[in-house]
């Protein structure tokens, strides 16, 4: 029996991992439906690999140029073409997919991913902000269908044999990189660049995700997903950093004992345990067979690292390994994460008041528009002139105060330049 999966953000990091992995179990994946922005090349090529019925991109103008770009296909092999929100919701909900791959980035993932919980599908979750705006209206429906591929919180989730909510959990650990910058001051991250912020040591992501990892706004991020994910208080959610990217989190019981999920800093491995939980599946073996005919040529256009996935497994690998060191998270260099916590720890709208002004200003870092520290100056100086007492009561009312902080935090960035 194959798992028809539906990709959302298939141009991008995490979908095009995961459409690797459909290529390696093409005997348990079946791909139903693409969704993407606007990369046109890399959607033609998937389209023809994977034989989806169903493809979303932005505007109706793209919708076009790709049916142009599709024309010699047999018409039982041309998709159905859709565009805009509505196009993504149905790329989500309407090609017959059992689960959800929601990797598109950014708050505008939020919507499919509403969708696919209300059609009682499964979702595979990359887009951590959906859980950052909406996370109690989300878990409320989807405790039992949604898997995490974020890896930090995939780590928890295999700690706990493919569970989200376990009494015994006394606390989590989350580990982070600490990011290019680990080790910098306030002052030496004063004048660093957009280059030297997309140069991340251990993982390749998408540029929004490497710029969050910079500021630690992406750990911030990561701890309400986790308070969400795991129903634990903000008390609950530790985090250290651990340059290696070996452990990717650990998760302490009330005997004490802690369970810590090692491996290599490869997305692959989390996307599989988010689609084949509790059981996996021999990545190990697959993407070595794969590496000649790699995903990385077919597709990829050869600008991540996909074939073998690394074996951690022998003496030489693991004797390799320096050593397992652990250090506090600089607060004061990096003061997003603290902002992350305490919108957390606030609740109602301050998370995606968060995360509104938070894309917007890390988008205009990429711009060079704003400079690194600006960054967080601007998502605090929204938190603190938006602040409000509403509660969270749906989905509309968290993506309007992800536009209203965007908007303010537009408005900053544009006096600042
Ligand atoms: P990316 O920038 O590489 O890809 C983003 C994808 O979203 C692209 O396919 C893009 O076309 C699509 N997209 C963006 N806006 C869209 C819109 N309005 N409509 C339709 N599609 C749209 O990003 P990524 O690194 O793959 O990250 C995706 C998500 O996964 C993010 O939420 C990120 O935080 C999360 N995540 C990524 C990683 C990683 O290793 N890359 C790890 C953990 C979590
Ligand atoms: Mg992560």
């Amino acid at each position: 029996m194959t798992l028809k999966i539906s990709v959302l953000g298939a141009s991008g990091s995490i979908g095009r991992a995961a459409l690797s992995l459909a290529l390696s179990f093409s005997d348990l994946l079946e791909v139903t439906a693409l969704a993407a922005h606007s990369n046109l090349a890399i959607l033609n090529e998937q389209i023809r690999l994977f034989k989806p019925a169903l493809v979303s991109v932005s505007t109706d103008e793209l919708r076009r140029e790709l049916a142009s770009l599709l024309a010699d296909l047999p018409r039982s092999l041309q998709p159905e073409l859709v565009f805009g929100e509505s196009g993504l919701i149905s790329a989500a909900i309407d090609s017959g997919a059992q689960m959800v791959v929601s990797a598109v980035v950014g708050a505008a993932g939020l919507k499919p991913t509403w969708a696919a919980v209300n059609s009682h599908l499964k979702v595979a979750l990359a887009n951590k902000e959906s859980l950052v705006l909406a996370g109690d209206l989300i878990m409320g429906k989807a405790l039992g269908t949604l898997s995490p591929i974020d890896s930090e919180h995939s780590a928890i989730f295999q700690a706990l044999g493919g569970r989200l909510r376990v009494p015994e959990l006394k606390k989590i650990i989350l580990t982070a990189s600490g990011g290019p910058f680990r080790g910098f001051s306030r002052k030496d991250l004063e004048s660093v660049t957009r280059q030297m912020a997309l140069k991340h040591p251990t993982w390749s992501m998408g540029p929004k995700i490497t710029v969050d990892s910079a500021t630690m706004m992406n750990k911030g991020l990561e701890i309400i997903e986790a308070h969400h994910l795991f129903g634990l208080s903000y008390d609950q959610i530790e985090v250290l950093v651990h340059p290696l990217s070996l452990i990717h989190s650990m998760a302490q019981f009330h005997d004490g004992s802690i369970l810590a999920q090692l491996g290599p800093a490869d997305m692959r491995l989390a996307i599989a345990y988010a689609l084949s939980y509790p059981e996996r599946w021999p990545i190990v073996e697959r993407a070595e067979r794969l590496r000649a005919k790699s995903y990385k040529e077919e597709l990829d256009h050869k600008k991540k690292p996909e074939g073998a996935v690394k074996d951690l497994s022998d003496y030489q690998a693991l004797s390799s390994i320096p050593d397992l060191s652990f250090e506090p998270p600089d607060l004061h260099a990096f003061p997003a994460m603290a902002l992350a916590q305490a919108a957390g720890r606030a609740g109602g709208l301050a998370p995606s008041i968060l995360n509104g002004a938070n894309e917007e200003a890390a988008a205009a870092f990429l711009d060079q528009k704003l400079s690194f520290i600006g960054i967080s100056e601007v998502v605090g100086e929204c938190l603190e002139r938006l602040h409000s007492d509403e509660r969270l009561e749906s989905i509309d009312q968290a993506l309007e105060a992800d536009q209203r902080a965007k908007a303010l935090a537009k408005q900053l960035i544009a006096k600042r330049f």
